[in-house]
């Protein structure tokens, strides 16, 4: 069995004193969700708060993104043992923002995968087709050269210690969220990848969430699917109240 994760992403919200409120609120919402990987991933300039918040809780500490090399010239970039340091233990890496803003490629992304893993964090990894490529009937071809190019030359070993998310880009940010249908579809289409490219070990240990515009409403019907594991939550990760209820939906489903 797969332990459900339920990972909230803040992006550029929050300063450091806005990120402890929330996150107060979230130890009280959250005290009784043992069974359950809980992370919350705050901009870098809140890390450090709310890592104080977070001792002696369940709640992990996660990243949005971190730079491959340890330390050196690399301007506004932050690495990975600078991230541990801060009791950091998860980082997003590929999300669909850093690939279309910041053009980030599947290159890119397998060389902080590779760095993070180094260190002994855990990184989350996000795949996704847009809107036109869906359209197109391209979404397995867009997965599997997302899941090649990001995972190349990683190990069986290597594969077990990350957590996969599948995030279609049309369902981030919009308030339209993926049928669990849909998501169930791909996330077996991803499984199925695993087991051609890496072995059935590593197609039936690694998780894989689901990240789209995922609500307290949604939570459930897409967490009862056999194949989706857990939830990368944005908007509705930036109040307490709704976060908790989606970590409680996880607490519920029953696979079907
Ligand atoms: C995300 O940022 O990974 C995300 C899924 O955002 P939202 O839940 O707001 O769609």
């Amino acid at each position: 069995m797969r332990k459900y994760i339920i990972a909230g992403n803040w992006k550029l919200n929050k300063n450091s004193r806005e990120a402890i409120v929330l996150v107060e609120e979230l130890k009280r919402e959250l005290v009784d969700c043992s069974g359950i990987d809980i992370v919350i991933c705050p901009p870098f300039t809140a890390l450090e708060s709310v890592s104080d918040v977070l001792v002696e809780t369940p709640i992990a500490l996660g990243a949005q993104n971190c730079f491959w090399q340890d330390s050196g010239a690399f301007t506004g970039e932050t690495s990975a043992p600078m991230l541990k340091d801060l009791s950091v233990s998860y980082v997003i890496l590929g999300h669909s923002e850093r690939r279309q803003y910041f053009n980030e490629t599947n290159e890119t992304v397998n060389k902080r995968i590779r760095a993070v893993l180094a260190h002994g964090l855990t990184p989350i990894v996000c795949v996704g087709e847009n809107l036109a490529e869906r359209e197109s009937n391209k979404t397995f071809d867009v997965i599997t050269n997302q899941c090649a190019g990001s995972l190349a030359g990683l190990s069986a070993d290597e594969m077990k210690k990350l957590v996969l998310a599948y995030e279609p880009v049309w369902a981030i940010g919009t308030g339209k969220t993926a049928t669990p249908a849909q998501a169930q579809e791909v996330h077996a289409f991803i499984r199925q990848w695993l087991k051609n490219t890496f072995n059935a070990d590593v197609a039936n240990s690694v998780r894989i969430q689901y990240g789209g515009s995922v609500t307290p409403e949604s939570a459930q019907g897409l967490l009862s699917n056999p194949d989706i594991d857990g939830a990368l939550v944005g908007g509705a990760s930036l109040k307490a109240a709704s976060f908790a209820a989606i970590v409680k939906a996880a607490a519920v489903p029953v696979k079907s």
